[in-house]
């Protein structure tokens, strides 16, 4: 596996492998890995030569009080799986060789970026998109590995690849969970005990919604509500939104019908989590 730290570096590296005909599979993540982000390395390793894992917490997609600085972070180990993984190139560039002096660029996908996270995280997207853009400029991925659990965010890259023609295949893996259900997330490192005991009832609740909708409830109010409720009885979880939207546009739906994407996020003590399920009606 080779450690970049560059852009240069990186396009070097790349050049070459790409003159010998090389597929490219890029894993965008913030770091700090655990199985979810391992899950789309080796899906990318299996459909790619080569497999680029970058390893960037990107400034532009944090708020002014949210937990860019006590975001978790541990290269060594991150470098130690993701060999283990397969990966090829383990790209982890600074702030400042992404953003150097006088950088003024930015991406803005409008529509999907302002329903869900869009309306609690303001400028969020618009940092998510222009990273992911620069990423794809520096390596020139034939394919890019997201995951379900930030749904609204592969809506977003999808909606940027096709708007701005970019030449990259937008592939969306599964979410990968705890035994008890909860999202594998590098943010659950920051839960108390009793905080991650609470934030198993974030995957109960969905699972509610999705028997209700299997024995014939139609009616996403009531959804949303069983949901809520779920949420709201357990005083560690401050329910941020609870939202039944179509999965593709991410427009809300009043009826469950075709792919309705479930969205949930909560804070518990100072942890923002996100979460969904696709219903299906
Ligand atoms: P992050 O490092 O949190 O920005 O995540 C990097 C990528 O890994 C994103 O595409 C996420 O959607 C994906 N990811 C994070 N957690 C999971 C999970 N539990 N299951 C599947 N993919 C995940």
């Amino acid at each position: 596996m080779k450690f970049v730290k560059t852009i240069n570096e990186a396009r070097i590296v790349l050049k070459g492998l790409k003159e010998l005909k090389k597929s490219v599979g890029i894993v965008p993540t913030m770091g700090y890995l655990h199985e979810g982000h391992i899950s789309l390395v080796k899906r990318s390793v299996d459909e790619n030569d080569i497999t680029v894992l970058t390893v960037f917490v990107n400034p532009k997609q944090f708020g002014k009080n949210e937990d860019f600085d006590c975001y978790p972070r541990d290269v060594e180990r991150d470098m130690r799986m993701a060999e283990e993984a397969g990966v090829d190139v383990f790209f982890a560039p600074e702030a400042d060789e992404m953003y150097p002096e006088g950088y003024s660029t930015y991406v803005n996908v409008e529509g999907v970026t302002e329903g869900l996270c869009g309306v609690s995280r303001p400028g969020h997207f618009r940092g998510v998109a222009t990273v992911v853009c620069k990423l794809f400029n520096i390596v020139e991925p034939d394919r890019a590995y997201f995951g379900q659990k930030d749904a609204q965010q592969a809506v977003v890259v999808k909606r940027m690849v096709k708007d701005l023609n970019m030449n990259v295949e937008i592939r969306v893996c599964p979410i990968i969970r705890e035994k008890d259900g909860l999202a594998m997330s590098s943010r659950n490192v920051r839960l108390n005990a009793e905080e991650r005991k609470s934030a198993s009832l974030i995957y109960k609740s969905l699972s509610e919604a999705s028997k209700l909708v299997n024995s014939g409830e139609k009616s996403s109010h009531r959804i949303v509500e069983k949901v809520s409720g779920i949420l709201n009885s357990d005083p560690l979880i401050k329910v941020d939104y609870v939202e039944a939207v179509d999965a593709e546009t991410l427009k809300p739906v009043n009826v469950i019908s075709g792919r309705v994407l479930l969205a949930v996020a909560v804070k518990i003590g100072n942890t923002r989590l996100i979460d969904n399920m696709i219903l299906e009606g």
